[in-house]
């Protein structure tokens, strides 16, 4: 399918030149930069232009943060902000500040991983500037003759590519980054000539949030979202001790995160966090081992795109055997020991 959405005509006029020169919202962990922010470098660099990053948090990460960040190749341009009320970034105080860094200068673009956080203040920045937001984008073009952009992002799941380009008239383009569509961006050790500049935290009296707590899971194992072998579970696998029991043994001699289907979620046999799909995390590892999952298309919107999916079902159509490029038809509760065994050896 190819759609050609004719974005609304944004009122203020931001860019006054072709050449792109893209804002992007870098996000961190105390400090450590965000994988899928390095991605989402990498999409911003492919519109041609300059990149400059802003980043926002307490004072105590953000240098580090900087340190960090003024290393990666295609960045020209470093901002960064500190405050007490960017820890975590809230979107009713982020804005402002991020209003005013686009008043400053014209920049063509805002760019940012498609991830929890940006979600919550990209749109919110766009529609302040009555721009148009476009998201989860899977790949970017620019055409600086008529400073246009071009853009695929999926829909339905990811049964159909929609192409949406935002013309001339669109001056300030947003859009979030889907990140396993995109190499991360390296680091380079001998640049770090990047201009780094501060920018002073905006007040915003009143906010009418606040954050109370931020409760993580804990895991020893590699962070789902960018692992580069998973080992999936779904409804087959009965309960939460037979999940745990059947997969870490597998996942450990693989150095594997583990994922689950929404329904080995809703069962109660694995966290919230760890399903994949349209509804849970989009992943494309190197390996995605996929066992007891029928293949339903939300479970296949969230990791389609792996490099080597192996399937092990007993039901020979299963439909997760159209996407496996090595498929077991087998009883897991046999194959995966078995499986692990050999492995081990
Ligand atoms: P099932 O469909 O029940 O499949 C279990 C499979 O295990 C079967 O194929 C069976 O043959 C096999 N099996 C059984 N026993 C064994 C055995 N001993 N050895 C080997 N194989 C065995 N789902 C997601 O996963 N992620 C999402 O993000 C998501 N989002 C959704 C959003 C919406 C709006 C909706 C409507 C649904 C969503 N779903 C999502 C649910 C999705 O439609 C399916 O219901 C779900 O993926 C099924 O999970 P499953 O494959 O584990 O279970």
């Amino acid at each position: 399918l190819q759609r050609t959405s004719q974005l609304r005509v944004a009122t203020r006029s931001y860019a006054t030149s072709a050449s792109a020169h893209a804002l992007l919202f870098i996000e961190h962990k105390d400090g450590v930069l965000d994988s899928g922010s390095l991605s989402a470098l990498t999409a911003a660099q492919a519109l041609g232009g300059e990149v400059t990053g802003v980043i926002v948090g307490a004072p105590e990460d953000v240098g580090k943060a900087v340190e960090n960040a003024r290393k990666l190749k295609g960045l020209t341009k470093l901002l960064h902000s500190s405050s007490k009320s960017y820890s975590p970034p809230l979107p009713e105080t982020v804005t402002p500040l991020l209003q005013q860094i686009l008043s400053n200068t014209p920049y063509t673009h805002v760019v940012s991983a498609h991830s929890s956080l940006a979600k919550s203040i990209l749109p919110r920045v766009a529609a302040k500037l009555d721009a148009a937001a476009i998201s989860d984008v899977t790949s970017v073009a620019h055409d600086a003759s008529e400073n246009a952009t071009t853009f695929t992002r999926p829909i339905y799941a990811g049964n159909a590519i929609a192409t949406v380009r935002a013309p001339s008239s669109v001056p300030l383009k947003f859009f979030t980054v889907r990140t396993t569509a995109f190499d991360a961006a390296k680091a380079d050790e001998s640049s770090g000539d990047v201009l780094v500049e501060e920018v002073a935290a905006v007040d915003v009296p009143d906010v009418p949030t606040s954050h109370v707590s931020t409760s993580l899971t804990k895991s020893d194992r590699p962070e789902l979202g960018s692992a580069s072998r998973i080992v999936s579970g779904g409804r087959a696998l009965k309960s939460a001790e037979t999940f745990n029991a059947t997969l870490e043994p597998l996942a450990d001699v693989l150095g594997a995160a583990i994922g689950a289907s929404r329904a080995a979620v809703d069962s109660g046999y694995a966290d919230n966090s760890l399903q994949v799909g349209q509804t849970g995390k989009v992943v494309a590892p190197e390996l995605y081992i996929a066992l007891g999952i029928s293949g339903a298309i939300q479970h296949l919107a969230g990791m389609k795109d792996s490099k080597m999916i192996v399937a092990v079902n007993k039901d020979a159509d299963a439909p997760i055997f159209q996407v496996a490029d090595v498929g077991l038809v087998a009883d897991l509760f046999e194959a995966v020991p078995e499986m692990v065994e050999k492995l081990k050896k």
